[in-house]
C-alpha cells in the first residue's frame, strides 16, 4: 500500500455548524476540491448526519463520520446513537476516543473499544483517537501512555478488524492551541504507531493503515506535517470550519 493510498483528510466539525451552515460549508469544500486525491471526510454533528451524506452521496472521494456512538445495539439509553443507525444511514466512518470525549464524558480505552467492536460489526470503520498530555509529553513518556492507548483499544482486535481501523494521534496539547506538533515529533509517533501495529498484526496491516495527525493543522502546517513518511493525512477541527483553508489542506502536498 502506497501513502496516496492511505491519504485521508478528515474535518472535525465538534460541536459547530447549525444544519444550514453545515451544508454551506460541505458543499463549499466539494466545489473548491472536485476530485481530491484519498479521502475527504466531515466528521459532524449527528443531526446533520444524513443530510451531508446526501450532499456528499454524488462527491467521488467524500465520505461522512459521526463523532461518537453508543457500543450498545439498542435500548433505554436516552440521547444515544447506535451503529446499525448509523450503517442504515449509510454513515461511513465514527470518530472514538476523541480526547474531549475522554475528558468530558469520562470515556477509556475499555468502553472505546467496545465501541470500536460495535462500529466494525455494523460496517462502519472507525477512526480511532489517541495522544497524550502537555505533562506527559514535557517528561518524554508519550510512547508509554500512547502504547498503553493502543494496546487497550486495539490489541484485542482480529486482524481482519484491524485492517480496517483508522488512527488518529492528536497529542492533547496541540489540540486548538495553536502549538502543533513538529513533524519530526508527529513521525516519531506515528513510526511507533505503525510498528506496534506491525508487532501484532503484521506488516502488510500495518502498512495498509492510515494514521492521521491532529491538532492545530492549517494549511500553512499541512504540506510539511503530510510529507512526513508515516503522516497519512490529518484530522481537522478549526480550520476544517472554512471551506478555504479546509480545502486548502485538502490539497496540500499533491
Ligand atoms: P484542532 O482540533 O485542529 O482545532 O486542533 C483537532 C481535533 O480535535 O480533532
Amino acid at each position: 500500500t502506497s501513502k496516496t493510498d492511505r491519504r485521508i483528510v478528515a474535518g472535525n466539525w465538534k460541536m459547530n455548524t447549525t444544519p444550514s451552515e453545515g451544508s454551506v460549508l460541505a458543499q463549499g469544500v466539494i466545489d473548491k476540491v472536485a476530485a481530491p486525491v484519498g479521502k475527504v471526510i466531515f466528521g459532524v454533528p449527528a443531526i446533520q448526519l444524513v443530510k451531508i451524506k446526501q450532499l456528499t452521496a454524488a462527491a467521488e472521494g467524500y465520505y461522512v463520520a459521526a463523532q461518537n456512538m453508543h457500543q450498545k445495539a439498542d435500548g433505554a439509553f436516552t440521547g444515544e446513537m447506535s451503529a446499525a443507525m448509523l450503517a442504515d444511514a449509510r454513515i461511513d466512518y465514527v470518530i472514538l476516543g476523541h480526547s474531549e470525549r475522554r475528558q468530558y464524558s469520562g470515556e477509556d480505552d475499555t468502553l472505546i473499544n467496545a465501541k470500536i467492536v460495535a462500529a466494525l460489526d455494523a460496517g462502519i470503520i472507525p477512526i480511532y483517537c489517541c495522544g497524550e498530555k502537555l505533562d506527559i509529553r514535557e517528561s518524554n513518556n508519550q510512547n508509554v501512555v500512547v502504547g498503553k492507548q493502543i494496546e487497550q483499544a486495539l490489541s484485542a482486535l482480529s486482524p481482519k478488524q484491524m485492517a480496517k481501523v483508522v488512527v488518529a494521534y492528536e497529542p492533547v496539547w496541540a489540540i486548538g492551541t495553536g502549538k502543533t506538533a513538529s513533524p519530526q515529533q508527529a513521525q516519531e509517533m506515528h513510526a511507533f504507531i505503525r510498528q506496534m501495529i506491525s508487532d501484532q498484526f503484521g506488516s502488510e496491516i500495518a502498512n495498509g493503515i492510515s494514521i492521521l495527525y491532529g491538532g492545530s493543522v492549517k494549511a500553512a502546517n499541512a504540506e510539511e506535517l503530510f510529507g512526513m513518511a508515516d503522516v497519512d493525512g490529518g484530522l481537522v477541527g478549526g480550520a476544517s470550519l472554512d471551506a478555504q483553508a479546509f480545502a486548502d489542506i485538502i490539497k496540500a502536498g499533491q
